[in-house]
């Protein structure tokens, strides 16, 4: 079936919903279509004018700013430099966890502000108060980013989600669902065999321009097409987000789906922060709304292809400043221009994150998403895998069997674990039917409880392999 609200919700529905709710985010997803293409001096240089204005406004309006601004000598009267910039200490979220209060921007006590809540990776929650100003805004950015994908505003959306936010919202929400956002959920907290052909069975019958979702659970959506269903889902976009996006699941995405998958990067505490455009050669960062750093673990900033840890600075958000607040992902910058001739930066990938990584007692740290397709490669028998790093020497594999698993798949675990571990660490072997989703329902597939732990000491050594 044709959709024909398509054009209606773009171009009547979007601009009334908009005005009706006094949102400016349409005139600056306009704007940001032509900035996008200035060269990238006039983008850092936009970059820079932002960072001063947070930091004056730092320094004005928040007692933590002030006290930890004022350790690198800035003071807020006169222009920070980027040497002075590059000595702020970096903010983790323990900082935010013990000075929530004393964050919050004194000019913003008592006005409406948007609370993003994340969990993280050790479980404590995080929350970030975002004005409405810098919410829109960050609204426009995502639009256009979004649109990179092949999709447009107003198009029928397909997304494999856990909590779907229209449902809390009562009939405005259902109302607004309908006729502007227009998406459908597959709830992947909930996620069986009946829903998943349910969810697919509405798409054929209303076919959506856009599927987004967890790169991991469109993963498992996609090998549910291709194995138990008929792989004949067509979107003409696909947005995969919130987690590492692997290459193989990538490829069987977009070998289903016969589409390409745009990889997007962001966080629930400052939203969009890097997207793929069409070329698909890396992710363009959305230096409107945020500046983002790489940096080696002395902190010094890590070079073009180098694997380093993101630190992001919030160039809008007025209401709760964060200025670089280091995530506790890791990735690699890029210095290449891409040929679609927009001067955002690039990153080449999102490398993982830290809490993805393996320690071993040597202080080594190894990738987990190559740890894992390692052993998941090499060890019969395994059909899905999950390792926890319980403490220093102790490791947890938690294993889906295929048929093939038997002594020899155990033998092989025994010796891998000594050759990459060392002979002091020990493991057990938990047998699942299958690897569970965290809250947020996205999957992970290496948890080190220790690598959280040196990561809020600050990291080491990071060893990739
Ligand atoms: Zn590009």
């Amino acid at each position: 079936m044709m959709d024909v609200l398509a054009p209606v919700a773009r171009h009547v529905i979007a601009p009334a919903w908009a005005r009706w709710e006094r949102s400016p985010y349409l005139r600056h997803y306009r704007r940001l279509l032509k900035t996008q293409f200035d060269p990238p001096e006039v983008i850092r240089q936009r970059q820079w004018i932002r960072i001063g204005k947070i930091v004056r406004h730092a320094c004005r309006s928040t007692a933590f700013w002030v006290d930890r601004l004022g350790q690198v000598g800035v003071d807020g009267q006169r222009p920070i430099t980027p040497e002075q910039f590059q000595a702020i200490p970096l903010l983790r979220r323990r900082d935010i966890q013990s000075h929530h209060r004393e964050m919050l921007s004194s000019a913003y006590r008592g006005a409406q502000l948007h609370c993003h809540k994340t969990s993280g990776s050790t479980g404590e929650a995080v929350e970030i108060l975002v004005d409405e100003a810098a919410q829109q805004f960050k609204r426009g950015c995502t639009l256009r980013s979004d649109e990179w994908s092949g999709w447009q505003l107003g198009e029928r959306i397909a997304a494999v989600w856990g909590n779907p936010e229209y449902l809390k919202r009562g009939w405005r929400g259902w109302l607004r669902n309908a006729l502007l956002e227009r998406k459908t959920y597959l709830d992947t907290l909930k996620m069986d065999e009946a829903q998943i052909a349910e969810f697919a069975a509405r798409l054929r019958k209303r076919p959506p321009s856009l599927l987004m979702g967890h790169a991991h659970s469109l993963y498992l959506f996609a090998e549910y097409l291709r194995t138990r269903d008929t792989p004949d889902i067509r979107p003409r976009a696909i947005i995969s987000t919130a987690m590492v996006l692997h290459d193989w699941e990538r490829r069987s995405i977009e070998d289903v789906c016969r589409c390409r998958v745009t990889n997007r990067y962001g966080c629930e505490e400052v939203s969009l922060i890097a997207c793929e455009c069409e070329r698909h050669q890396g992710l363009h960062v959305n230096a409107d709304g945020v500046y983002v750093e790489v940096l080696r673990p002395d902190g010094s900033p890590a070079s073009a292809g180098e694997v380093g840890m993101v630190v992001v600075t919030d160039l809008r958000n007025l209401a709760m400043p964060l200025l670089r607040y280091q995530l506790g992902d890791t990735a690699v910058m890029s210095d290449r221009r891409c040929a679609c001739g927009r001067g955002l930066p690039l990153l080449e990938s999102i490398a993982g994150r830290v809490a993805d990584y393996v320690v071993t007692p040597e202080g080594k740290w190894i990738s987990g998403i190559s740890l894992t397709e390692n052993f998941a490669v090499m060890v019969p028998g395994v059909a899905q895998l999950q390792i926890v790093q319980e403490t220093i020497d102790r490791m947890v594999f938690r294993i889906v069997r295929g048929p093939d698993f038997g002594p020899a798949s155990l033998d092989l675990i025994r010796r891998l674990v000594e050759e990459r571990f060392g002979p002091s660490v020990t493991h057990t072997c938990e047998y699942v039917d299958r690897i569970p989703q965290e809250p947020s329902g996205k999957y992970r597939f290496c948890i080190s409880k220790v690598a959280c732990r040196c990561h809020e000491r600050g990291p080491r050594e990071l060893i990739l392999d």
